[in-house]
């Protein structure tokens, strides 16, 4: 049974494991992508705020040079608050 779509309060992406481990993140525009390259262009940013749901490295591979640099479009990142 597939988990329910889930959206990252950091990165404000959607992670849907039911489209399938190559679209499952969900970006705001643009293709469907990867945990790893959610991380790589996100989620390592982020991760000293706490609360990603991308942060356990059991479900992400190491990321190549191509899921840094691509087709996917730039996140916002939240304003930092304090
Ligand atoms: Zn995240």
């Amino acid at each position: 049974m597939a988990e329910a779509p889930r959206t990252c309060p950091l990165c404000r992406v959607t992670i849907d494991p039911s489209m399938g481990p190559l679209q499952e993140v969900r970006f705001s525009n643009g293709p469907g992508g990867t945990r790893i390259k959610l991380w790589a262009r996100v989620c390592q940013f982020v991760q000293d705020r706490g609360g990603c749901i991308n942060a356990d490295a059991a479900q992400r591979q190491t990321p190549s040079a191509t899921d840094f640099y691509g087709d996917a479009p730039a996140i916002s990142f939240p304003p930092t608050q304090g």
